[in-house]
C-alpha cells in the first residue's frame, strides 16, 4: 500500500531518498526553501511540490525531514509541523543533529498525539542514490515498526537502535571517527605523493594493508583515484565540510556532557573549522586533503 508522505529538504541525499519513494509507489509532497533544489521534481507525477510547508504535512501519514541542522529542525517542528500535523502522523527525523534536540522534539509530539523518531543514516550520497543507506532509528518499539517499512523502501539495513535519541548517539560516534580517517588518509596519501610516490600505487598499497579505511577504499580524497566520488569532481556534491564540522562540534558537546576524552575528535573539529573559514565550507569534507596539499 502506497502512503502520503511529505519531504523536507531536497538536497544532496534528500533528492535521492525522495527518488526511491517515488519509485516505491508512494505519494510525497516536497518542501525546500530553496526553490532550485526542487526543479528535478517539476515534471513528476507523483510528487507535488509544496509551495508553503502546511501542504507538505496536513495530509500526511510520515513526514520525513533531511535537514541541515537542529535549529531548523526545531524551528520547523514548532512553528510548523506540530500544530499542523493530523493525529498520529509519524515524524521521520534523518538530519544529523544533538540527541537532546531530538528527544525534546519526540516528547513534544507525544504531548499532541505525534510520533517522532531519529533515523540519521550512514551510507554518504552514493549509498542514498543506490537505496543501500544505513537507518539507525531510536525510538518505540511500535513507532520503529510502523516506519520500517518506509525507511526500506531508501535503505538497506534499518536498524532500531534503542529509545528517542540513541539513533543519534550511534551516528555521531560513526562521524568523528569518519572525521579523523579522512584526515588521516589525507595525510598518508599528501606524504606519500609528495615522497615522490604514484598516488594509484600508494592507494592500492595501503587499501591491501593496515591503513585500509573506507576513506582511503570507498571515498579517496586524492583526485582521480576513484571515479565518481566528490574528489575526481572538484570536491563538489557528497557531505559538505561545514555539515562535518556541525557533526563534530556535536561530539564533543556529547562527549563533555559523560566526560569522555576525545583528543583527536577536538583536533578534527580544529581543523575543520579551519578549512570553513578558509572558504571551502560547502565542498565535500574530503577537501581536507587538497588543503593540506596547498598549506
Ligand atoms: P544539503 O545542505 O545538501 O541539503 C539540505 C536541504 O535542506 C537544502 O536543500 C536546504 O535548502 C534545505 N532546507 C534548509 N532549511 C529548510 C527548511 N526550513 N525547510 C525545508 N528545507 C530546508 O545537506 P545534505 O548533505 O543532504 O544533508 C542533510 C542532512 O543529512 C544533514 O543533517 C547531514 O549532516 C546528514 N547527512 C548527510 C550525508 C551526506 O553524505 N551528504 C550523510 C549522512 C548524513
Amino acid at each position: 500500500r502506497y502512503a502520503s508522505i511529505g519531504f523536507f529538504g531536497i538536497g544532496n541525499m534528500g533528492k535521492h531518498m525522495v527518488t526511491h519513494l517515488i519509485a516505491a509507489d508512494h505519494r510525497v509532497t516536497l518542501f525546500d526553501t530553496n526553490p532550485q533544489a526542487l526543479d528535478h521534481f517539476k515534471e513528476q507525477k507523483q510528487a507535488k511540490i509544496a509551495s508553503v510547508p502546511q501542504e507538505a504535512i496536513a495530509n500526511s501519514e510520515f513526514i520525513i525531514l533531511m535537514l541541515p541542522n537542529g535549529k531548523i529542525v526545531r524551528d520547523l517542528c514548532q512553528s510548523n509541523i506540530f500544530p499542523s500535523a493530523k493525529k498520529g502522523t509519524f515524524i521521520i527525523d534523518c538530519s544529523t543533529i544533538d540527541a537532546r534536540t531530538s528527544k525534546e522534539m519526540a516528547e513534544l509530539a507525544r504531548s499532541k498525539q505525534l510520533s517522532f523518531v531519529d533515523a540519521p543514516v550512514t551510507g554518504a550520497t552514493i549509498a542514498a542514490q543506490k537505496g543501500t543507506l544505513t537507518f539507525l532509528v531510536g525510538g518505540q518499539p511500535n513507532d520503529f515498526k510502523a516506519v520500517e517499512p518506509i525507511l526500506g523502501n531508501m535503505g538497506k539495513n534499518i536498524v532500531h537502535v534503542g529509545a528517542n535519541g540513541s539513533g543519534l548517539a550511534v551516528k555521531i560516534c560513526n562521524n568523528l571517527l569518519v572525521a579523523i580517517s579522512m584526515i588521516g588518509t589525507s595525510e598518508a596519501m599528501n606524504l606519500g605523493i609528495k615522497l615522490g610516490m604514484n598516488k594509484d600505487v600508494l592507494a592500492k598499497v595501503i587499501n591491501s594493508s593496515s591503513g585500509q579505511c573506507w576513506s582511503s577504499q570507498t571515498y579517496n580524497p586524492c583526485p582521480d583515484v576513484i571515479p565518481n566520488v566528490p574528489s575526481s569532481n572538484d570536491y563538489n556534491g557528497g557531505f559538505a565540510s561545514e555539515l562535518m564540522a556541525k557533526d563534530l562540534l556535536i561530539a564533543l558537546d556529547a562527549a563533555k556532557q559523560v566526560k569522555a576524552l576525545t583528543p583527536l575528535t577536538e583536533k578534527a573539529t580544529e581543523l575543520y573549522n579551519q578549512l570553513c573559514s578558509n572558504g571551502l565550507n560547502k565542498k565535500d569534507f574530503s577537501v581536507i586533503f587538497k588543503y593540506l596539499n596547498e598549506q
